[in-house]
């Protein structure tokens, strides 16, 4: 990581590193006055991605392309904008440098909006055995999984080896594991009897392992309960209150001592903050970096931290915001107006108030649960509630269009046209990108 990157100052103007084009960074990078900093933005993707989608991609409901947005592209008209593609690997205060893949890169200020990854809970094993859904990559890769066991079916030789390629285990009962099985029992009932006549689709079971005692756990009691009725109708085997102690040999070992035995594990129980070293101790918890109501790091004037891996405790928060869209969006939001701010000399900083806009989560085609505030409703408004929010969030134009035009298709044909099993070769060029 050794020489400087090249990217030259301009003179006059300060310059702002963010680390992650993620909805935090994106959001940042997009509201700050390009004419009064210079901007260098670094993500070790060159694109941002909409997570809140993904399941989607994974289920080949949508294409990759339509949930991700370059970010050169993005910023092409911002003034005195840079993109490195790095990975971050350290900050060192004291220089005010931060050390990449790529070589070093001096800031004046620094946000830090890295976000989150998959957590495995210490459980190392589980890494390389199971498939975590944190990238479009990784959707890919489920979505590749799940086709290939549906091919693999038709050449089992046995009833125990069908068992192990026809058990499709969601581990996570939370937002993102309800939307994935929700998409999966509607491709196994409305799709996959025209792909593989041939196949006994009954024997495809779908498993729901949640450690909490009630599936959406962060959502209100009234939603769980929808969940709970929708899945059981559609026959989702469903272990509540479980956790999962080990998976080995296609095995899942549940903690009371139930076993499951699986080929496709799509673990979504968890996130870890993407932590970036070299701050004072005291700034971390579980990875996160503690701030104060402006978003600085604790102990720091000019590092700035946003999104997931930001932990703002107060009153009303004590165990930080919620790790969600909204939260980034408005913490990036105020950060980079308070930015524009200071620099003309009017040194008043808002502090920052989140505010909660409710929550959403798909359970199947036509159905969703809504919270907001007071109201709680599910069922189809809440589905097209959801399907409009989403597609209003969606970056861009091109991807908005290609979003409803693949959800037209797919909802007055019941089917879908990505089931595409596209399977990369490793390339070396990857390598030099580490
Ligand atoms: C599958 C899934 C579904 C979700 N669904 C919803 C939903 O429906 N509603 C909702 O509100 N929230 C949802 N979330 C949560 C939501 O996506 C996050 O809260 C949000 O993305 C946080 O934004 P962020 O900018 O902090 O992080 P991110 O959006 O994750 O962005 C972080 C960025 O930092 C980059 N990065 C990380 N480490 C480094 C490094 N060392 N160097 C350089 N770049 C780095 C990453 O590549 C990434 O681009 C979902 C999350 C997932 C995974």
């Amino acid at each position: 990581m050794g020489e400087a990157v090249d990217i030259p100052n301009i003179e006059g103007l300060k310059r702002i590193v963010v680390i992650g084009g993620g909805f935090a960074g994106f959001k940042f990078v997009r509201k700050i006055n390009a004419n009064l900093f210079q901007v260098v933005l670094i993500d070790k993707i060159n694109y941002h991605q909409f997570q809140p989608l993904m399941y989607q991609v994974a289920t080949a409901g949508l294409e990759p392309s339509s949930i991700a947005f370059p970010l050169r592209k993005a910023f092409k008209e911002h003034a005195n904008f840079h993109f490195r593609t790095c990975r971050a690997l350290n900050i060192n205060a004291s220089e005010s440098i931060v050390e990449t893949n790529i070589g070093k890169i001096h800031y004046d200020y620094l946000v830090i909006a890295t976000g989150c990854d998959t957590n495995y809970f210490e459980n190392n094993s589980l890494i390389d055995a199971v498939f975590g859904m944190k990238s479009i990559s990784e959707s890919i890769l489920i979505r590749n999984r799940i086709l290939l066991s549906l091919e693999q079916a038709l050449n089992a030789t046995s009833e125990c080896e069908l068992e192990k390629i026809l058990n499709f285990v969601i581990v996570g009962g939370g937002p993102t594991g309800v939307e994935l099985t929700g998409a999966l029992s509607d491709i196994k009932k409305n799709i996959l009897h025209k792909d593989y006549p041939e196949l006994d689709l009954s024997k495809m079971n779908i498993h729901l392992i949640d450690s909490s005692t009630r599936l959406l756990s962060s959502m209100s009691e009234y939603a769980s309960k929808k969940v709970l009725e929708n899945f059981q109708k559609k026959g989702v085997i469903i272990h509540q209150n479980r956790a999962v102690v080990s998976y080995e040999d296609d095995c899942i070992k549940m903690d009371n001592g139930e076993e499951i035995y699986s080929q496709n594990v799509f673990w979504v129980a968890g996130v870890k903050a993407n932590t970036i070293n070299g701050l004072n101790n005291d700034v971390y918890m579980k990875g996160r970096l503690l701030v104060n109501e402006y978003n600085q790091v604790k102990g720091y004037e000019n590092i700035y931290c946003i999104g997931d891996i930001s932990l703002m405790i107060n009153d009303q928060y004590p165990k930080g915001h919620p790790q969600v869209v909204q939260t980034a969006l408005q913490m990036a939001n105020n950060l980079a107006k308070n930015m524009n701010r200071v620099v003309k000399g009017n040194s008043k900083m808002k502090k920052f108030y989140y505010k909660d806009k409710g929550s959403l989560a798909t359970i199947s085609r036509n159905a969703a649960v809504a919270d907001l505030g007071k109201l709680k409703f599910s069922g189809f408004i809440a589905w097209l509630l959801w399907l409009i929010i989403h597609m209003l969030y969606t970056t861009g134009l091109k991807n908005k269009i290609f979003v409803i035009i693949n959800w037209a298709w797919n909802y007055f044909t019941y089917d879908t046209s990505l089931r595409l099993l596209i399977l990369p070769k490793m390339s070396k060029i990857y390598k030099k990108l580490d």
